[in-house]
């Protein structure tokens, strides 16, 4: 491999790369590979700019890995294309390699090496020497926080420090997209939250994130936008905020009084835009008929004019699970694979 290219230091300490230019950062166009029995990707096309960092959600075996897998040149498509940088995967796989970071859903089993040994053997191997090997190894521990783990054998770290383990390996080279596996998945709580927080300033750098998971919630709040894929097909790319919004023209509105729900809901019947949904335990959920701020402005001071003593009003957001639900529910329903 040629020697990684180095500038300036980024906030983690790493160098930052020269950019790829204008061209998106990932590009997949009619990407399908199929197995034998199996079409694993089905003619699937999306856009990925420099500095997006992209949830990538499915269920189990609905194409993410055999996706990920082609972007990371260790697979070949069946048909169709994918670029990284602007680089094609099958005739320019060196060039994606320089650019890229994977991060897969299984990381080998170096039980025997320490922290420091495992990174310097990849360092190593990619082409850094001498003092800029070891320095470069210094930034990326300080940055997954390994430093005080680098005398650790590798079989005695947690699931978070190993997933911190591989996360550093896939940055070794200031890689400016990263295609992450699945690297949630095991994590306990806090382990998830130093996860999250590590993507965050790697996005905060300007790197391009592609991140697949099967929590949506947590997806949600690190990407800026959401690629859901069902048997092989991409059926919906939005940001979290448009899912959680959905395509209704109505407002669903979560209202806390004190005093008698059965007022709410009388006050409901009379009211016009008005629509009383379900009772809560102290309040109720009302639907408006309209999505516009000033409607919903003027529903509440009537309510309030009316003596109804609210104590909350608030937008109720679709979770991403039930939006995830309610795009694949809409798929069957119509028996087209996508949603417009
Ligand atoms: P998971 O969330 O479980 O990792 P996934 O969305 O990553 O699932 P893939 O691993 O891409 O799904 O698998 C998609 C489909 O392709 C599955 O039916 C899987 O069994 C099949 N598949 C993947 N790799 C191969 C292979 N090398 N040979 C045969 N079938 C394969």
């Amino acid at each position: 491999m040629n020697e990684p290219e180095t500038s300036m230091k980024t906030a983690c300490g790493s160098p930052v790369s020269e950019s790829a230019g204008s061209a998106p950062a990932i590009e997949v166009r009619n990407l399908s590979r199929w197995f034998p029995g199996v079409h694993a990707v089905r003619d699937i096309s999306f856009t990925v700019e420099p500095g997006q960092v992209i949830g990538f959600v499915g269920a189990n075996g609905a194409g993410k890995t055999t996706t990920m897998r082609i972007l990371a040149t260790l697979d070949h498509p069946s048909s169709g294309e994918a670029f990284v940088c602007g680089h094609n995967v099958v005739t320019h796989p060196a060039e994606v390699r320089r650019c890229i970071g994977w991060m897969p859903d299984h990381y080998g089993t170096y039980g025997h090496m320490t922290v420091l040994e495992y990174l310097d053997f990849f360092a190593r191997a990619l082409g850094f020497g001498g003092e800029e090997r070891i320095e470069r190894i210094a930034e990326v521990m300080e940055f997954t926080d390994l430093t005080g783990l680098a005398d650790r054998l590798i079989d005695a770290l947690s699931k978070g420090m190993g997933q911190r383990l591989c996360l550093g390996r896939a940055l070794l080279h200031d890689p400016e997209v990263l295609i992450l596996d699945e690297p949630a998945a095991g994590l306990d709580p806090k382990a998830r939250v130093e996860l999250k927080h590590l993507i965050r300033l790697l996005a905060q750098e300007g790197k391009t994130v592609l991140i697949s998971s099967h929590i949506l919630s947590e997806l949600g709040e690190m990407c800026d936008s959401l690629l859901f894929i069902n048997q092989g097909r991409v059926i919906h790319h939005g940001s979290a905020e448009s899912l959680r919004r959905g395509n209704s023209a109505a407002s669903l509105i979560e209202v806390q009084i004190t005093g008698s729900v059965a007022k709410l809901s009388a006050w409901a019947t009379l009211s016009p835009h008005v629509t009383f949904r379900e009772a809560t335990k102290s309040g109720g959920r009302i639907e408006i008929d309209s999505v516009e701020p000033a409607v919903i402005a003027s529903v509440l001071r009537r309510m309030i004019d009316d003596g109804i003593a609210v104590t909350d009003f608030h937008l109720q957001e679709r979770k991403l699970e039930d939006a995830f639900i309610e795009i694949l529910g809409e798929i069957e329903a119509s028996g087209s694979p996508f949603v417009s």
